[in-house]
């Protein structure tokens, strides 16, 4: 292990939750860790809505690395006993839905233009939006407070490596140009770095999804179960208030996310389908007052609230599929999120990130000599991290293939939601679990990669018949069948899922 300053085993840059967990357990391990940050906290960060399966590797880490204060943050009402002055909210599940251009929200007894998952049993228990400028602040500064170095408004400008140590040249208000490591983790969650260090390229190409964002943080935006009941929608069947979760509303072009915290703020953001070719031309405020415009009661929503102070203004992405060409070389790797990215759907990132976390500090702390033992896991690590995304990036493709078809999105997402739960149920068994979300199981990808195909027929056709959507629903069904413990599809339940917790 070194021992001089401006010497360490492993360099991280970039201070997510991601960086800074990393750090923290790694440093736990017993190795001498330097984190890095561009920026300075606190600032505003996109990707909120955490899942169960995000909160129980939450809970893991906790227990396995001795950071006992993490695990509060896993569910809603620890995390508002230990901490109430860090920003959160109560998320419930997952709820969808489905609005018509030029038309008012309507639905029928049967909650066909609906669809809620419930994800836990109640708000205690519940999963989180996490308010990321306020949570990443607090784990900076227990970076801090275990004595970890920290650099923030710093950037690293080049790196050398010689007989297996890093020279990294530095900049920032430290005074130090140069700091030397074993090992560089890069946790900047994008391949911008990558590229510049190791000249590791990151594109679209090969991606299903093709989507971007148009996205901002708002102040006292009315809750939408106020406009439900003005409008005289029931909502006594739901499992949950739907502003407590992750609610998207489902929209021709793509969809709304609107995640709201307990301080009458909320994520709102726009992704939209990329193949649409009229938006290319479109400037950020044309696409944005085009949106409202075709959709009423998102202009209703939008035009009661107020930009937030951060960031104050609407941010517009590029595509937002990306994924780096590797994952590692020599002497270093990079955390999942700057690996690649498919689309906020699913809300996928934050566990994905957590799992890539659970696999890289066991990584290391075992092959604290970065040898050629280490060589052989970081190519498995690529395999596996490449393999979920591919995962991903089809459950997100099918239901941007069927947002105008309310039934075959809601029937091409039990897939999503099927294997999540499978997942899970392996995790809280303590069953071994290599690959997110079961991407390493031939059952579930051939499940998915048959449905995929038979969605993509179905939607190639000019009309599709309500009996084609039953078809393709009975499909589904049947073929979840094996793996579907919550109920899912059952034609009784009406969209209201109250029970996918997942059982034991
Ligand atoms: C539009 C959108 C919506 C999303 N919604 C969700 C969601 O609802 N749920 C979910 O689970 N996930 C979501 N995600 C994914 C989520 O954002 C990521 O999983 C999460 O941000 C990963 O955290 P991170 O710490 O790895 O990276 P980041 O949050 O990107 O943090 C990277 C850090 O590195 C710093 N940095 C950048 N460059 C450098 C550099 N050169 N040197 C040093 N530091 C640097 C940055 O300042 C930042 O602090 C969403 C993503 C997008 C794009």
């Amino acid at each position: 292990m070194s021992t001089h300053s401006n010497q360490y085993d492993i360099v991280i840059a970039g201070s997510g939750f991601t960086g800074a967990i990393t750090a923290l357990a790694l440093h736990n391990c017993g190795l001498t860790v330097c984190l890095i940050e561009k920026g300075k906290h606190p600032r505003f960060a996109i990707g909120e809505s955490s899942t169960p399966v995000a909160d129980i590797i939450l809970r893991s880490l906790s227990v396995q690395y001795d950071l006992p204060w993490l695990y509060d943050f896993s569910r809603y009402g620890s995390w508002q006993q230990s901490h109430p002055e860090i920003v959160c909210g109560i998320k419930r599940g997952f709820s969808y839905f489905k609005h018509h251009p030029g038309k008012q929200f309507s639905t029928d007894a049967g909650h066909t233009n609906e669809l809620l998952v419930a994800a836990s049993a109640d708000d205690i228990m519940s999963d989180t939006n996490w308010l990321r400028a306020d949570f990443d602040a607090f784990l900076v500064s227990k970076v801090k407070a275990y004595n970890i170095e920290y650099f923030d408004c710093t950037e690293i400008t080049s790196a050398r490596r010689s007989n297996r140590q890093w020279l990294f040249n530095i900049n920032g208000p430290g005074n130090i140009p140069s700091i030397h490591s074993s090992f560089f983790i890069d946790a900047t969650g994008s391949g911008i770095l990558a590229d510049k260090l190791f000249a590791a390229k990151s594109s679209a190409a090969g991606f299903l999804t093709n989507s971007f964002a148009l996205f901002s943080h708002f102040d006292h935006l009315p809750r939408w179960t106020t406009l439900l009941e003005q409008n005289n929608i029931p909502t006594q069947d739901y499992p949950y208030d739907p502003d407590d979760s992750a609610l998207h509303h489902v929209l021709d072009e793509g969809w709304v996310w609107a995640l709201r915290f307990n301080n009458n703020r909320t994520s709102w953001g726009f992704a939209l389908n990329g193949n649409d070719a009229s938006f290319q031309k479109m400037k950020t405020t044309e696409i944005w007052d085009r949106m409202r415009a075709t959709y009423p009661d998102i202009d209703h929503i939008l035009k009661s609230g107020s930009l937030s102070p951060q960031p104050g203004r609407i941010i517009q992405t590029g595509r937002l599929q990306r994924k780096l060409e590797k994952c590692f070389g020599d002497g270093w790797l990079a955390m999942p999120h700057t690996i690649g990215f498919v689309d906020p759907l699913f809300s996928t990132g934050i566990a994905y990130s957590l799992a890539g976390i659970e696999r890289i500090v066991q990584m290391l702390s075992e092959n604290s000599n970065f040898d050629e033992r280490l060589f052989e896991q970081l190519k498995e690590y690529e395999h596996i991290t490449f393999e979920e995304l591919k995962l991903i990036d089809i459950l997100v493709a099918g239901c941007y293939a069927t947002m105008q078809h309310f039934q075959l999105f809601n029937a091409w997402s039990m897939l999503y939601f099927t294997f999540t739960i499978l997942y899970e149920q392996r995790r809280l068994k303590n069953q071994p679990v290599k690959y997110f979300l079961e991407a390493d199981n031939q059952e579930v990808q051939k499940i998915v990669q048959t449905t995929y195909k038979d969605l993509l027929k179905l939607t190639a056709q000019r009309t599709i018949s309500a009996k084609d959507a039953d078809q393709f629903t009975s499909m589904v069904r049947e073929r979840i069948k094996p793996f579907n413990t919550a109920g899912l599809l059952d034609p009784l339940s009406k969209n209201m899922y109250y029970h996918t917790v997942a059982a034991l």
